[in-house]
């Protein structure tokens, strides 16, 4: 029999000879692991993929639980942790190509990723074309002989674009062509990128599968061949989590399944609120019919989580200030997924090549924490009011 997501999050990667008998997989630390005789030695090296104590960089019994448990969650063969969530997209990608490929980048990217693909590939002579979010099967238009990766992220960040990635996947399969998808706003509760033929799953677990605004790990899940490949890369490039982090990823995960719900019903709330104000000109939700996508979200996701953007009716980003400055609740800040709510400005015009960003005002993106709603939209209600008298509407 196998056992429900909501069991799995609770039983994930405790393995009694990892725990010893405690309920969380304890912190190990360790660089020098000791072996009893050269036997023993030899036995150590002779399977590098092992799960054994050889060197701290290969990990312990803390990062083993945390990987084993994500793996299952993903439905992949395994998974390889990072020092951060952009760790892990630049390893997954770099772990698929070579000198002279042609890359696709979704156009509504994490901005870090599109500044590594500008940055490092460029320098290694790797080419990368942005596109449009919405492209769906039409990208086979876009593929060539050489192109090694379509990267996707589903919702855009900032604009909330859901992508048709099972359109995009076929067309990549048929080029011959890998699929890395940053699936950060949907953790693998919401969405499975692997049983959606993706070749690399990738999470900033900084997020939401932390939860709690204290660490910083990022996690890369594949099958196969491409696990293979995605292993082999991150460890030459020397990536290893502290055990401390991967400790705390591995409690924030018993929670995930409730804090998700959590979130969900908080954002939809708070963003049928907004939907109705005077102010705000559209919400970017993917559970709202003005998301682009809205109806692929439907069909291919479980559910929503605590991140949106508003665009705002008029005005300019530096009169968001009269509003963001003086929230009691919302804070600005640029890592979400914690417990709390957060606002923050977020201009996409200088993230987009593809599909220039047009909007009549500013763009707030907010994420919805576990504080009661009522007290959210009583701190929205007055800062939009505030953000009104300055803009004279
Ligand atoms: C935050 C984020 C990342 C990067 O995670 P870090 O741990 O901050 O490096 C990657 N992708 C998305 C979509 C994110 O929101």
């Amino acid at each position: 029999m196998t056992d429900s997501e909501d069991t799995k999050l609770i039983t994930g990667g405790r393995r009694k000879e990892w725990t010893h008998g405690v309920v969380n997989p304890p912190v190990y630390r360790a660089s020098t692991c000791l072996f009893d005789s050269y036997a023993h030695l030899r036995e150590r090296i002779a399977d590098p993929s092992a799960k054994q104590l050889f060197y701290g960089r290969k990990g312990t019994p803390t990062q083993w639980a945390l990987e084993e448990a994500l793996t299952d969650l993903e439905g992949a063969d395994g998974t390889m942790l990072f020092p951060s969530g952009i760790a892990a997209v630049t390893t997954a990608i770099l772990s698929l190509v070579k000198a002279g490929d042609h890359i696709l980048i979704t156009d509504s990217a994490y901005e870090p990723t599109r500044t590594f693909a500008n940055g490092i590939l460029q320098a290694m002579n790797i080419e990368t074309e942005f596109y449009d979010p919405m492209i769906g099967g039409n990208i086979s238009t876009l593929l060539r002989e050489n192109t090694s990766v379509i990267v996707t992220e589903s919702p855009g960040s900032l604009t909330f674009e859901i992508q048709d990635i099972p359109a995009i996947v076929a067309a990549a399969k048929a080029n011959g062509t890998c699929t890395v998808t940053d699936n950060t706003w949907a953790t693998p509760l919401l969405f499975k990128p692997l049983d959606h033929g993706v070749d690399i799953s990738v999470e900033a677990c900084t997020k939401y599968i932390g939860g709690h605004s204290d660490s910083m790990i990022g996690s890369a899940s594949a099958k196969g061949e491409v696990w293979k490949k995605l292993s082999r890369t991150a460890y030459q490039m020397g990536h290893m989590v502290s055990p401390d982090d991967a400790f705390l990823t591995s409690r924030g995960l018993r929670t995930l399944g409730i804090r998700m719900k959590a979130h969900q019903e908080n954002a939809l709330k708070v963003a049928a609120w907004l939907k109705d104000h005077p102010m705000v000109e559209s919400v970017l939700h993917p559970a709202f019919e003005d998301c682009p996508g809205h109806d692929l979200w439907k069909r291919d996701f479980k559910g929503s989580s605590g991140l949106f953007s508003i665009v705002l009716k008029t005005g300019d980003y530096p009169d968001t200030a009269t509003m963001v400055d003086d929230m009691r609740l919302f804070k600005m800040g640029f890592s979400w997924g914690g417990y709390e709510s957060l606002i923050l400005p977020s201009n996409p015009t200088h993230c987009r090549s593809a599909v220039p960003w047009q909007a009549p005002g500013p763009v707030l993106r907010l994420h919805i924490g576990l504080e009661d709603t009522d007290d959210l939209i009583a701190d929205l209600e007055d800062g939009l009011e505030r953000y009104r008298l300055r803009v004279g509407r």
